[in-house]
């Protein structure tokens, strides 16, 4: 029986790991913007874009592209732009991650048919464990005093806020999670968590050791920042531009944490096998595999 021909273009780590599982569960590799002595030796490593052509799957970069140019490629040195990918792959299916409403536009126009992967639950989900863990490793680098009994902020509840509120209550810290939905604020609760309605965050933000953002909406604003404890380590979870003004931030002498692609940095492998598996549900759902 034919290999089933999966391409992987540009990523981090995590993607040398799954070029590794792919090879080892019988794929037919290619890979292209990524190098890495770890890259198998059976898998093809293509010179040019134009070879992409005979790959009926591609997985790009987390996120795709971080400029809307150029897609991500950190263990290249070469440049792929967006636009020439586009021509190249346009009989493929695309797994995309992190895609903003004009990247998406980007593959609609190019009728090239596609998916975002991170915004899949199945995945989502299993991706915001390593990044919780991610988070509580830089929390810890970038503070002098421990998590047990310090007073965590959470901001947001959704897949990776519910896990990493669930990991810090674990480890003896003081949870106050925000959010600003009331279902939200009743789980917050239920779970033993303080909740704290996003109209009421003002009143709360002096007192915190560690404040931790998912929302991936800049709203915090020097009319927050100016009410943070001096020397609150602010972690950014959420996808550029992050939740905070950061020039503001920075000229306050607050501590800001960038903290993107958590589970490619500290858990590539785990990261990888968490692909791989959103990759088999695709090609079980469009009946590639059985
Ligand atoms: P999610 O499940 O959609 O959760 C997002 C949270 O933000 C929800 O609680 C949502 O509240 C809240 N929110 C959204 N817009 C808001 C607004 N305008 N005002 C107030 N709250 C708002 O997303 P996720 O999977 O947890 O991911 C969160 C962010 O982290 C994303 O930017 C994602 O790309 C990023 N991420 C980063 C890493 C990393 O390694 N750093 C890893 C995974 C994900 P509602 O439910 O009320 O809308």
């Amino acid at each position: 029986m034919n290999k089933l021909k999966v391409a992987i273009v540009g990523g981090d780590l995590r993607f040398v790991r799954l070029a590794q599982i792919l090879s080892s569960k019988n794929f037919d590799v290619a890979v292209y913007g990524l190098c890495h002595p770890d890259i198998p030796d059976d898998v093809t490593v293509c010179s040019s874009l134009s070879e992409l052509k005979y790959y009926p799957y591609i997985i790009g970069p987390i996120p795709f592209s971080k400029d809307g140019k150029c897609v991500f490629t950190p263990m290249c040195n070469g440049y792929i732009s967006v636009e020439q990918f586009f021509l190249a792959v346009s009989n493929s299916y695309i797994l995309g991650s992190v895609l903003n409403s004009h990247m998406c536009e980007q593959f609609e126009k190019h009728h090239i048919a596609y998916c975002d992967i991170m915004k899949m639950n199945e995945i989502a989900i299993l991706n915001a464990i390593p990044t919780a863990e991610g988070a509580i490793q830089y929390a810890m680098q970038h503070s002098e005093i421990t998590l047990h009994n310090s007073k965590c902020l959470v901001m947001g509840y959704g897949r990776c806020g519910k896990i990493l509120a669930q990991k810090l209550d674990a480890l003896g810290a003081c949870v106050s999670v925000e959010a600003r939905s009331t279902t939200d604020l009743s789980f917050i609760s239920t779970y033993g968590y303080r909740p704290i309605p996003l109209n009421e965050l003002k009143s709360y933000l002096p007192e915190f050791d560690f404040i931790f953002n998912t929302i991936p909406v800049k709203f915090l604003d020097a009319s927050y920042i100016d009410l943070f404890n001096p020397e609150v380590v602010y972690i950014e979870l959420a996808s550029a531009p992050g939740g905070i003004d950061i020039d503001y931030c920075t000229s306050k002498g607050i501590t800001h944490v960038p903290a993107p692609s958590l589970p490619g940095i500290v858990a590539p492998k785990t990261a990888a096998d968490i692909i791989y598996q959103c990759l088999l549900l695709i090609l079980r759902n469009q009946g590639a595999i059985l």
